[in-house]
């Protein structure tokens, strides 16, 4: 298996991008961006377009990225979808080959800084509020100081205290028993912002996940069963990027290995 972090650095420097500006691996923030979705970067098709930075600070650089995209919007099962014109075509050879393949949820493509940043402040919400009233593994609730210095945070020194208490076993996935980071997107550093990443209601469906993985596209974002990524390469050179496969239930994700 190739080596991940040397495979991404070559990557943008095809680009023309310095890696050291892509991302500091040695911020536990932007490290644990790369290892949960990371995968994306790697993408290996000649049409897709990067951006020049791991995270995206606010709405205007999103917007400013999605500029430059080649866009293409359709229709699928009632909901409009807009995806990087590569990742569509390969889409729709995918759903070609299979019965359906179905949009699922609200923004199940394309999305903007301020989509990400609601649902990660509900998430971070609704989580704080239930580790106030119920302990953790180690029987111990949170206490009201450090809800409320959760609460007067934003951006990176909030999500590295969040990582730190999920290290204390206050786990802000909903089901209080992953991270918040296979839920809801880091703010700024979701997939679906780079227009790569689509939600379908069909993840459970072995023929759909092979068609799909026949045209490029794969489960990347370990345990977030219906969020698919567009990889634009075949299975068989995806460890030659440096992307790993680890099993969840009967599918496998390719995770970046770092
Ligand atoms: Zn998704």
């Amino acid at each position: 298996m190739a080596d991940f972090a040397k495979s991404l650095t070559a990557k943008l420097a095809r680009r023309g991008i310095a890696a050291s500006e892509f991302c500091n691996l040695s911020n536990a923030v932007e490290r644990r961006i790369v290892k949960e979705y990371g995968a994306v970067f790697l993408n290996a098709d000649a049409e897709v377009e990067m951006p020049d930075r791991c995270c995206f600070k606010n709405e205007s650089e999103v917007a400013a990225f999605q500029a430059t995209l080649k866009i293409s919007k359709r229709t699928i099962g009632g909901c409009t979808i807009e995806l990087q014109r590569a990742a569509m075509n390969a889409l729709l050879k995918a759903a070609d080959a299979v019965d359906a393949i179905t949009p699922k949820g609200a923004c199940p493509a394309r999305r903007s800084f301020a989509d990400v940043q609601i649902s990660w402040n509900e998430t971070v919400e609704a989580a704080t509020d239930y580790w106030r009233e119920n302990p953790n593994a180690e029987g111990i609730t949170l206490s009201a100081e450090e809800a409320e210095n959760l609460a007067s945070l934003a951006g990176e020194r909030q999500i590295k205290l969040i990582f730190e208490l999920e290290e204390q076993n206050f786990l802000f996935h909903p089901d209080r028993a992953r991270s918040i980071a296979v839920y809801t997107a880091i703010p700024g550093a979701s997939q679906h912002l780079l227009m790569l990443a689509l939600d379908i209601e069909e993840y459970a469906n072995e023929k759909v996940r092979g068609a799909l993985a026949e045209n490029g596209w794969f489960q990347t974002v370990f345990r977030d069963r219906p969020h698919f990524t567009y990889l634009g390469v075949k299975e068989k050179d995806l460890p030659s990027l440096g992307l790993k496969s680890e099993r969840f239930e009967d599918r496998e994700f390719w995770l970046p290995d770092i």
